[in-house]
């Protein structure tokens, strides 16, 4: 089989068709899996991503930016090479990279989750030749629970604050994991502020058709009455900052697939970890590797040489892919960094 796709200095590269997937080089031609800084960097000449991808996109990069957005499914054709997008249920608008030619069918994920999201589009299951796949939680250990437990644990926390008249700050990636909680907490409970980072990603969001419960930028609040009871939405990298002081006495927790490592909660210096990811775990990686039909997988993000070792044990041709991406750890970072 030949390398349709391979590693250059700039990115993953298709040279059939002349172009790049999420390279971290300016490049001629970027094909965008999703907006996480990691996978849609500035600079290169044009940007193809999915339709609905297309204002989160546009928030990442800039209004300079020349950006094509294509519906998930129709095929593009690149000097013969037939690409489409495919929903990856990870952040609205994300999508696994489709590259077709002579016959031979390659599939990059980019980050991906089976689980449903009422905020993008579910995971499609797109059988290929070649899969390349992330694995940032890519150990047995990781296993999430439902996500309406998670919900429910979220409301009992916030209700027993607001009871106590402080305010609950929740930690959650500003593009993604924040509108995620939004859409799945009961708003009756009490009002959603958000950080100054999410409120501009919630706006894309709507601009782009998604259903979110009314929010307030936490900015704009006069009655500092009002944080007591409220659920405050911020980027990780608020916590410890001048930001957060004005909440006072207040309850804080981050949300997670990182969670569900004991005592990654306490070396985040948070009161609770509640365990939501947009990645998916151990199992959802296995039964997706093998639903694809995949005779070879070429692994991303985290424990790559964990899971290639695992899969070829299994009689799997499987490689580490060296790329430059670096999962959701970036963000729980920052607090470890201040803790
Ligand atoms: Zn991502
Ligand atoms: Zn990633």
């Amino acid at each position: 089989m030949s390398d349709l796709l391979r590693l250059t200095d700039d990115g993953l590269y298709c040279e059939a068709g002349d172009f790049w997937i999420d390279p971290w080089r300016p490049v001629r031609r970027a094909v965008i899996t999703h907006a996480h800084a990691d996978h849609a960097r500035p600079g290169s000449e044009a940007y193809l991503t999915s339709s609905e991808g297309r204002h989160v996109l546009r928030l990442r990069l800039g209004p300079d930016a020349l950006i094509e957005a294509v519906p998930y499914g129709q095929p593009v054709f690149m000097n013969g090479v037939r690409v489409s997008l495919h929903p990856a249920g990870h952040i609205l608008g994300s999508a696994q990279i489709r590259v077709e030619h002579k016959g031979e069918v390659w599939v990059v994920t980019g980050d991906y989750k089976t689980t449903p999201d009422p905020t993008c589009a579910l995971f499609e299951l797109v059988r290929c030749h070649v899969f390349v796949s992330e694995c940032t939680f890519g150990l047995p250990i990781y296993h999430w629970p439902d996500p309406r437990t998670v919900f429910a644990q979220i409301h009992a926390w916030w209700q027993a604050n607001a009871a106590a008249g402080r305010a609950s700050v929740i930690y959650g990636y500003a593009l993604g994991k924040a509108q995620r909680i939004l859409a799945g907490v009961d708003a009756s409970v009490g009002p959603l502020l958000t950080h100054g980072a999410v409120e501009r990603v919630n706006a894309a969001y709507r601009e782009s058709g998604v259903a979110l419960p009314a929010t307030e930028y936490v900015g704009g609040v006069a009655d500092r009455a009002r944080y007591r009871g409220a659920l405050i939405i911020a980027p990780p990298s608020a916590h410890g900052a001048p930001w957060v002081r004005r909440f006072g006495d207040c309850a804080t927790a981050i949300a997670s697939g990182w969670m569900q490592v004991r005592g990654m909660r306490r070396r985040r210096a948070v009161d609770r970890g509640f365990v939501l990811s947009d990645h998916v775990d151990w199992d959802e990686l296995m039964r997706t590797i093998e639903a694809t039909g995949a005779e070879r997988v070429l692994l991303t993000h985290g424990y790559t040489a964990v899971v290639a070792r695992y899969l070829q044990e299994r009689g799997l041709q499987a490689d580490v892919l060296s790329t430059r991406f670096v999962g959701d750890a970036d963000d729980i970072d920052a607090i470890a960094e201040k803790a």
